[in-house]
């Protein structure tokens, strides 16, 4: 890659203002700077200057990876849906999967991750447990066809990911190795330098046992994550547990009562004058996938909570759930703005936080009408507990019983202990000491590249700009030259080309635009160093340096390179 360029030479389209469709501050910058240009929906071109960040953020990436002993290979984006017949994911994957048929008719897609395909390679090669353990990795472009995507780089359909696969004669060493991948990740987070944490997570549509989620803090994250403030506890909120005060009331007798045209949560516990939390909101559901396909489940919780959907589908075994209809919820005979437990037809599932709870108002199962004073266990039948709840500030930790509190995240990682999820159906097999045939375990682990970029410009911005660390600027120096006089051009030129020879790479404007315009754009781009050579301080034999985020100062021009080197090394070696 070339190391020092022109701007007049160089694509960079940047934008005076922002784009309509851009929400999030990462996706705007990235616009405006001249880093990105969208081609459809969730499919951009990565410019120079935003190829450049990229190739930074992959050799990091590439260094810890290959540090932890993972060896890089390329795999195919178009692959055989035969192998996901064979691992039985071509109907669980769902839409998201982009299936198309080939001239011959053979049924293909593009990969949206790649356990299917190397199983296929490592299990026609795999003879000896002395091949194993072995980590093989590819940095490669993904496609999935995302019901939503949006957040420009954040949730893309085609997006560039790094994806690890590990295989192991037993489950020890698959826990060794995800532990050495946990670490590598730590350290290549921390290189970036982003405030991240990493959590427990639910393992999704790819499966397996044990996993990680690793998230940037950020207020534009999708996703939400539960931490304590006393221990090291923190979890996705699909996956999270907690504990809760028990809502108590006294009252004991059941009444149903007018309640015209209120079905809210909010709205009944306004109009019966009642705490929230004494409120029982029952939710009714349609199962997707799994042996119950299609059968209808009621779930309840608290008034002040909310059902968490992805706990919901692992009690009830499903792929997902989706909200009923209203003549599903008729069907088990509740009447939709008015459901409550109370003679439905169809399994009450209830959270654990309701176990006992007495003088509860719920739904009547009746047109514009709620029933107070509900004691659980003497009015509900066939009641069964789960964990069904949402997470919430407020909670207590389960480990310790300190606070637990909430955060945003952006998921720039995660890491599979998947058991034998796919080496079994994929047939991953190897002799093993004993001399007899064995299925390997198996551990992913993905970061996504593209996914960072948006992350870190999420962190590292502010009015004027992107502000990104020295590690990942597409350059680590700006060179700006004011005026148009004969004397800049040529101190200009000689501290390019003296920067240059040092190693050190500069973008260097040498536009014939007024000085106004190229600080603008230098704070949009925002690349770390500036040095700005104006006829004023040329007078002196001096120009202007110092850190973006900071004043520059006076450089006599003969000291400009060691000045600039005695700046950036420190910082270069701390990363
Ligand atoms: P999400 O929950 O955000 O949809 P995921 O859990 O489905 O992501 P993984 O299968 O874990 O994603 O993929 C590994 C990594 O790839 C993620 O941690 C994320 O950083 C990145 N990634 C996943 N989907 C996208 C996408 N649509 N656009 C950009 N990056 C993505
Ligand atoms: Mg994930």
């Amino acid at each position: 890659m070339l190391a020092c360029m022109r701007y007049s030479k160089l694509f960079i389209p940047t934008l005076r203002d922002d784009p309509a469709d851009a929400e999030v501050v990462s996706h705007k910058l990235l616009l405006r700077a001249g880093y990105i240009r969208r081609v459809t929906s969730g499919v951009y071109d990565y410019l120079p200057l935003g190829l450049r960040v990229l190739r930074k953020i992959e050799s990091v990436v590439r260094d810890e990876m290959n540090m932890a002993g993972a060896q890089e290979l390329q795999m195919p984006m178009v692959q055989p849906g035969e192998l996901w017949e064979k691992s039985g994911r071509m109907e669980k994957y769902g839409p998201e999967l982009l299936r198309f048929k080939d001239r011959h008719g053979h049924e293909s897609c593009l990969g949206p991750t790649h356990e299917e395909v190397i199983c296929d390679l490592v299990s026609r090669e795999l003879r000896s447990y002395k091949q194993l353990p072995m980590n093989l990795y590819q940095i490669q472009n993904k496609f999935r066809d995302e019901i939503r995507p949006r957040f420009g780089l954040m949730r893309g359909r085609e997006f560039i990911m790094k994806d690890a696969y590990s295989f192991h004669a037993d489950e020890d060493c698959l826990a060794a190795e995800y532990k050495n991948m946990f670490d590598a990740y730590c350290r290549i987070f921390t290189r970036f330098g982003l405030k991240f944490r990493p959590v427990e997570a639910d393992t999704g549509s790819i499966g397996g046992s044990d996993s990680h989620e690793f998230h940037v803090l950020a207020d534009s994250g999708e996703d939400l994550i539960a931490h304590c403030g006393a221990c090291e506890y923190a979890a996705n909120v699909e996956k999270a547990v907690s504990n809760r005060q028990a809502a108590v009331a006294d009252q004991t007798e059941l009444n149903m009562v007018d309640t015209p045209a209120v079905t809210s949560a909010e709205d009944v516990a306004d109009f019966l004058s009642v705490d929230i939390a004494l409120l029982l909101k029952t939710m009714v559901y349609r199962i997707i996938g799994g042996a119950n396909d299609g059968s209808i489940v009621a779930v309840c919780v608290r008034g002040d909570d909310q059902v968490q959907e992805i706990k919901l589908a692992h009690v009830v075994g499903a792929d997902s759930v989706e909200m009923a209809t209203d003549a599903e919820i008729a069907s088990i005979g509740g009447v939709t703005g008015f459901v409550g437990p109370q003679n439905l037809s169809s399994r009450i599932l209830l959270d654990h936080s309701l176990e006992g709870a007495t003088g509860l108002a719920a739904g009547a199962n009746h047109q514009d009408a709620h029933v107070t004073g509900l004691d659980i266990a003497r009015d509900i039948t066939s009641a069964e507990f789960f964990d069904l709840r949402q997470t919430r500030t407020g909670d207590t930790c389960v480990h310790c019983g300190g606070d637990i509190a909430l955060s945003r995240g952006i998921e720039v990682g995660q890491v599979f202990a998947l058991g034998t999820r796919y080496t079994k159906p994929m047939e991953v097999l190897f002799q093993d000491q004993q001399g007899k045939r064995s299925v390997a375990t198996m551990g992913c682990y993905g970061i996504g590249i593209s996914r960072l970029m948006a992350a870190i410009v999420e962190q590292c911005n502010d009015d004027a700009g992107i502000s990104w660390p020295l590690t990942l600027a597409p350059f680590s120096v700006g060179l700006i030259s004011m005026g148009k006089s004969n004397a800049v051009l040529e101190a200009s030129e000689s501290i390019y080309s003296r920067l240059k020879e040092a190693g050190i790479d500069v973008l260097w404007d040498d536009r014939k635009e007024r000085p106004g315009v190229k600080f603008k754009d230098f704070e949009l781009i925002g690349l770390p160093f500036q040095i700005v050579v104006g006829d004023r301080g040329l007078n002196d034999g001096q120009v202007e340096a110092g850190w973006r985020k900071n004043e520059r100062r006076p450089v006599p021009v003969a000291d400009i390179v060691s000045v600039v080197m005695s700046e950036l090394q420190p910082v270069e070696m701390e990363n």
